[in-house]
């Protein structure tokens, strides 16, 4: 049974999906600003599954991509990070996410999806976008190096918003930790720790 909007229920629900492999803080910026601008009462982060457009073997396991974001929001009450994709077998899809987030919230919320501008770029260019754009109302943040215009996209269907720009990506981070170079700072605290502890990203 869907649950049905109640009063005290979020009524606006952002959702952030993606690998999170690590998180950094261009994500928590940009769901942070977009649950400003839009007035959201929450913001989902939902980490993929194994994601159809990586390198299966470079991905790291689900359950340490789900840990980190949760030690990345949690400090934040309007944060919270959602399990339904890395509990799922098989390739994670933009629409069966917010297939899912439709059904647990039932019909009367309003979900946000958030994106960078290269996701919202690749998103744009499937098949199926209209049944997209029925399920949620679609906000892309500009990222340093990808860029966006409007036109073209549909109206009312597609935000494109300025978010402070952090030139920091998951690949970078990656990449660091390899080289022995600092993440300090590109990621919060207590996922340089949890990738020092864990080993993640280091050269086997
Ligand atoms: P990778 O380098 O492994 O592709 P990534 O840094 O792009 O990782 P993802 O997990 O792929 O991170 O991104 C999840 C979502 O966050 C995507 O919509 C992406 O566009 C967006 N995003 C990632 N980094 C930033 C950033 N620095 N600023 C704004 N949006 C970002
Ligand atoms: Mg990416």
């Amino acid at each position: 049974e869907p649950t049905r909007h109640r009063a005290g229920a979020p009524a606006r629900v952002g959702i952030m999906g993606g690998t999170f492999d690590p998180i950094h803080h261009g994500h928590l910026v940009a769901a942070s600003e977009v649950a400003h601008l839009f007035g959201l009462d929450e913001v989902v982060f939902v980490p993929t599954g194994r994601p159809w457009q990586k390198d299966l073997d470079k991905v790291t396991p689900s359950e340490d991509r789900y840990l980190m974001t949760v030690i990345a929001t949690a400090e934040n009450p309007q944060f919270r990070v959602d399990r339904v994709e890395i509990d799922r077998d098989g390739p994670t899809y933009t629409i069966d996410t917010l297939r899912q987030m439709r059904h647990t919230y039932g019909p009367d919320v309003e979900l946000f999806f958030i994106t960078g501008a290269d996701a919202l770029g690749a998103i744009l260019s499937w098949h199926n976008v209209d049944e997209l754009f029925e399920l949620a109302h679609f906000v892309g943040c500009n990222r340093p190096g990808h860029h966006l215009s409007d036109t073209g996209l549909p109206e009312g269907k597609v935000s494109l918003v300025e978010v402070p720009a952090l030139a920091i990506s998951s690949t970078e981070c990656r990449e660091r930790v390899r080289k022995g170079e600092p993440i300090w700072y590109l990621v919060p605290d207590g996922i340089v720790r949890y990738i020092h502890k864990t080993g993640l990203y280091r050269e086997s």
